[in-house]
């Protein structure tokens, strides 16, 4: 069964942050694309460090599985040591960029109005922004999670034209469940995630809403994933540890099967 609505393709996200070679990100592919090669059902997409951006444009090229960057700094040219730009994602083929992954706003100290900015920029570029919105455990415990969170979203999606709203994909991923091991119920996630679409339709209407697709984060493995899939509003999941190995990957993105 498919999660969500099913006018929207579940999308299934590998974060592979700071982590492989690009000789191990060439063998993860060989051992992967076998294994979901007769899925067309889900949308999957593998974001990775810019070394192994080529390495994946070669890989993947012939495949079912899109690739994407995890960061850039939204201006084209310039005096930015240590950055990436849209064009240069562009020149490797990249579809998708992660933006706001709470990574970077803790710890890169990325901040709404950058990306708002990074959001806007990506569209224009024409690459797919996932955004990431979540809370830390003591916005949880102080009960203003899901203000937070539509706070970061709606913030974000200042400025997007109707087109570029319709298309957006936006992960909510609790700090606290990122790597830790401690998932968010599928209930909880599910919950939050529908205060999120309610609040892009009374800000923007129900096409805009229900075209959106919302992945939820934070320690999503082949053990969880069907359930929270069938959660009606979680359309897909942003994943990191349980990424990193071929056969756990495949085994998220075939969870239907
Ligand atoms: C992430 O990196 O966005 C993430 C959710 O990580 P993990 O799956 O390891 O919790």
């Amino acid at each position: 069964m498919n999660g969500g609505n099913s006018l929207r393709t579940p999308i299934i996200i590998a974060n592979w942050k700071m982590y492989k070679t690009r000789a191990e990100a060439a063998s993860f592919c060989d051992a992967f694309l076998p294994l979901i090669a007769d899925n067309n059902d889900v949308d999957a997409v593998i974001c990775a460090p810019f070394t192994q951006l080529d390495v994946l444009q070669n890989r993947l090229s012939a495949s079912n599985v899109a690739y994407g960057a995890q960061n850039f700094y939204p201006v084209a040219e310039g005096a930015f040591t240590g950055e990436v730009s849209l064009p240069m994602l562009q020149e490797l083929g990249v579809q998708y960029v992660i933006v706001g992954h709470s990574e970077r706003r803790e710890l890169f100290k990325e901040d709404n109005a950058l990306v708002q900015q990074k959001v806007k920029a990506a569209y224009t570029a024409g690459i797919q922004p996932i955004l990431c919105v979540g809370e830390r455990l003591d916005q949880r415990e102080a009960g203003e999670t899901i203000a937070h969170c539509a706070g970061q979203m709606l913030s974000a999606m200042e400025g997007l034209s109707e087109a570029e709203l319709l298309t957006l994909i936006v992960a909510y991923e609790p700090i606290w469940a990122i790597g830790t091991g401690k998932t968010a119920t599928a209930a909880d996630a599910q919950e939050v995630i529908s205060a999120l679409r309610s609040a892009v339709a009374e800000k923007y209407g129900n096409t805009v809403a229900d075209a959106v697709r919302f992945q939820y984060g934070g320690s999503v493995k082949p053990e969880n994933i069907a359930e929270l899939m069938a959660q009606p509003d979680i359309d897909g999941a942003l994943v990191g540890g349980a990424s990193l190995k071929p056969d756990s990957f495949a085994q998220l993105v075939n969870y239907q099967k």
